[in-house]
């Protein structure tokens, strides 16, 4: 069928009467572009959803599938084990940071997130603390769509038909455009202040009662807002003096974006679980990690004798097909050198960072803020949707987010690409603020 009826894909997050009248698709993709039906290139400056960090169409990754598939193409994982996801977790609990050694294999990073919830309530049933039942979040902080997730995250339209059915309370989020607009890097304002507001969420619900704090290091889809300096040191300090444990989900910053594998890398802020997904398979195949410290693990196997001791998991979990995407997504990473080149201060991101904020000054324009290759440029109007429009008419792929559009491009852009996003961009401006 080359002309397939629209009308029985429901799709997600997509206005789907406006796309049926308007319909944009993706046909192919290689290395920076994607190939659209109507045969153009298309400037991909998003990594697809935040994902494809090594560019598309890598045919190492699309090789190890194809012979994973003719090789072993399913093996259930409940009792049952293949060689290359214990492969997998190792190499993963090696590039992770401290004690983060225990691998957890789901299939999206809103199961990633799920999961970690979980893992942190089985963790104080364990030790005796089943009364920590309350999750702490953030305001705009983006922890996927399942109940746990939308009820932890703090994006209204995520949850308004759909209720929050965790305990939940939620810090500010970390945005000060008074203090830090056009920040470049980390904002330097305010930021053991909004830390602090932990202590007061703790003082209202009691430490006794909370189970866990859930943040983004860099919140990305709630707008691509860098922590203050300082923010998530001091947010650990406060979970240490309290038994609270901290969960950094880096669903989006893990797997290089923030200049090292990993976001507790790069600010140097040990998690205690830690929630994956998207670059790890640069997302050619649908998989997420929850990666465990050795003590949350270690809690929830002692408190079992024998027998099954987290009731959890997918029957997808560990898929071999997502580890073999998995294990050659990591080769090409490492072998290309790609986790360096989302370095804050490399050559490619200081281009982009400064290509950017010439835009600074141009209508509308309220605020440009990025760490290193992830940014948004935020407007006075939620003028998002039509740019992204416009934009993709000129060739570029933008993610419109409401009164911001955002970018994370693959790891492997080159200035050109820069020149190319910074033209399409400031004429997309100008024609939407006219
Ligand atoms: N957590 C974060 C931080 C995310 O950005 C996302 C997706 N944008 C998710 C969780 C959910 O991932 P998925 O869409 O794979 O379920």
């Amino acid at each position: 069928m080359n002309n397939p009826s629209l009308n029985t894909h429901w799709m997600p997050f997509t206005p789907n009467k406006g796309f049926k009248a308007s319909p944009r698709m993706l046909t192919g993709a290689k290395g920076m572009h994607w190939i659209t039906d109507d045969n153009r290139q298309v400037l991909d400056m998003t990594a697809g959803l935040w994902c494809c960090n090594a560019g598309h169409g890598n045919p190492h990754i699309a090789e190890a599938i194809a012979r994973q598939a003719r090789e072993l193409d399913y093996a259930p994982c409940f009792g049952f084990g293949h060689p290359l996801a214990f492969e997998l977790s190792e190499r993963l609990a090696h590039l992770a940071p401290g004690n983060l050694n225990r691998v957890f294999y789901t299939n999206s990073g809103s199961e990633s997130v799920e999961t970690a919830l979980k893992m942190a309530l089985a963790y104080h049933h364990a030790r005796g603390e089943a009364g920590r039942q309350l999750f702490i979040g953030r305001e705009r902080g983006y922890h996927g769509v399942n109940f746990g997730g939308i009820a932890v995250g703090g994006i209204t339209n995520n949850y308004k038909a759909f209720g929050q059915w965790l305990p939940t309370d939620h810090l500010s989020h970390t945005q000060d455009l008074r203090r830090n607009a056009f920040s470049r890097g980390l904002p330097l304002h305010g930021g053991i202040d909004m830390a602090n507001e932990l202590e007061k969420l703790i003082r209202l619900h009691d430490a006794s009662r909370i189970a866990a704090v859930i943040i983004e290091p860099i919140s990305g889809a709630g707008g691509v807002l860098p922590p203050p300096v300082g923010y998530l040191q001091r947010i650990r300090e406060i979970c240490d003096q309290h038994g609270i444990l901290l969960i950094f989900d880096e669903v989006i910053c893990g797997f290089g974006r923030t200049g090292e594998a990993f976001a507790s890398q790069t600010f140097q802020v040990q998690p205690d679980i830690m929630t994956t997904a998207k670059g790890l398979t640069n997302g050619a195949a649908p998989m997420g990690a929850v990666l465990a410290g050795d003590h949350v693990y270690d809690a929830v196997m002692e408190a079992s004798a024998s027998g099954v001791e987290f009731f959890h998991g997918y029957t997808y979990s560990a898929h071999p097909l997502a580890c073999a995407a998995a294990m050659a997504t990591l080769d090409v990473y490492e072998q290309d050198g790609l986790y360096q080149r989302g370095d804050a201060d490399g050559e490619i991101s200081q281009y982009f960072e400064r290509g950017l904020h010439s835009l600074k000054g141009l209508p509308g324009v309220i605020d440009i803020r990025n760490y290193s290759l992830i940014a948004a440029v935020e407007f006075d109007a939620p003028a998002g949707t039509d740019i992204q429009a416009m934009a993709w008419e000129q060739g570029l792929m933008l993610r419109s987010l409401g009164n911001a559009i955002a970018m994370s491009p693959p790891l492997i852009l080159e200035k050109e690409h820069v020149d190319q996003t910074v033209g399409i961009l400031e004429r997309c401006i100008r024609q939407h603020f006219k």
